[in-house]
């Protein structure tokens, strides 16, 4: 099977499974216990918790590990809420956020709290004009993505933060799609609370970390002892372990950008040659290296889906699958795109994985398959 799914989530690293075993095997105790074993825990924890903060920039004390990127951006917008001073207490999202996250603001907004969603420019980023003009005194929290799961469009992160802290507001980033994919500092980024997600970047599934600037008001959203008392439960030692592990096997990203962002546009160049009507969406902005997203001509997702299934190519639609059928994708619409174009959406996403051979693959075998069914879109319209 050819996997073009990485921003799904992405296989094992084996040194993260090296990483793994022995804490499964041999350092089951729980780390708050005062025993011996317990204490060893402790210190396997300790030495993953400064593994995180070495490679992302951060203190030890400012990583808060949590069971992934749902739970923290969570944990970092109802807590941050909870924190904020009784005049703040609205909180904005861009119209682009993960699925999860927008479910959360609806939540909160259902349940009387003020939110706001600030639009996206047809290109897919993030109208920064539009949410200084929604920035008041009363905002206590904008949260936003550092890279869109669909489109793969860095979003301008300083530059939010920056306005974001003139108005004396609160930056959380979901860094999700980001980190693993292109180096990151978390000072540099200048947000105060960053959430992500270990198999995002090779590391286990369930388990991920809310980076927060120490002295950022957060009130726990589950109470216990662990994580300094903002995230009660017993760790899940083998997870951060192989969370750290993941990040520490990143080594230099730039390079490995560099290789996949080559292999996404030798592929989206080798499609839109042999089959014209092939749109890319966003493909002059700054993306996220392996992530394609595009449409060929109007042919349904399923259709392209289909085809990639017979030939074992794992890839994605920009639809969200509701029992009723497919939705358009919120983002495509967001951006102004039309649900006929956004029904056709497929992404591709490549990854540490992906080989110049897969991506020959690709394009020896999909043309042929999808050419004859757009000569008939084109005959019937
Ligand atoms: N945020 C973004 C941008 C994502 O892409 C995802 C997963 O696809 C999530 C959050 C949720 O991550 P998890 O399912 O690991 O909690």
């Amino acid at each position: 099977m050819i996997y073009l799914d990485h921003n799904a989530t992405t296989p094992l690293a084996p040194g993260v499974i090296a990483a793994m075993l022995p804490v499964m095997t041999g350092v089951w105790a729980n780390s708050s216990s005062q025993h011996g074993p317990g204490q060893e825990a402790k210190r396997v924890l300790a030495t993953a918790r400064a593994t995180v903060a070495r490679v992302l920039g951060c203190k030890p004390v400012e990583v808060i590990f949590t069971s992934g990127a749902t739970e923290s951006n969570h944990l970092a917008v109802r807590g941050l809420l909870a924190g904020a001073a009784p005049g703040r207490q609205r909180v904005l999202f861009s119209r682009v956020e993960h699925s999860a996250h927008l479910r959360l603001a609806k939540a909160l907004a259902a349940a009387g709290v003020e939110v706001d969603f600030f639009p996206v420019l047809p290109c897919g980023q993030l109208d920064l004009v539009a949410a200084k003009a929604m920035l008041g005194p009363d905002v206590a929290l904008v949260s936003m993505m550092a890279a869109n799961n669909e489109t793969g469009v860095l979003m301008p992160v300083a530059e939010m933060a920056d306005l974001a802290h003139a108005a004396g507001a609160l930056l959380h980033l979901d860094a999700t799609q980001f980190i693993g994919k292109l180096p990151f500092d978390f000072v540099h980024f200048g947000a105060d609370a960053v959430s992500l997600s270990a198999h995002k970047f090779r590391g286990p599934k369930g388990v991920g970390a809310l980076l927060l600037r120490q002295g950022a008001p957060l009130v726990p959203q589950s109470l216990g002892s662990q994580e300094r008392g903002r995230r009660g439960g017993t760790e899940n030692l083998p997870g951060i372990v192989g969370l750290a592990a993941a990040l520490d096997l990143l080594g230099d990203l730039a390079d490995e950008a560099a290789r996949v962002a080559q292999l996404r546009d030798s592929l989206e160049a080798g499609l839109q040659n042999a089959l014209p009507t092939t749109h890319v969406w966003c493909q002059s902005q700054a993306r996220l290296p392996g992530t394609s997203y595009l449409r060929f001509g109007h042919l349904s997702v399923d259709v392209v889906l289909q085809r990639l299934e017979r030939l074992h190519v794992a890839a994605s639609s920009g639809a969200a699958c509701s029992s009723g059928g497919s939705e358009p994708s919120h983002v495509l619409r967001a951006m102004g795109v039309p649900d006929d174009e956004a029904l056709a959406a497929v992404r591709f996403s490549l990854g540490a994985t992906t080989t110049p051979e897969d991506v020959a693959y690709v394009l020896r075998e999909l043309p042929p398959l999808l050419a004859p069914l757009l000569q008939d879109e084109l005959t019937l319209t």
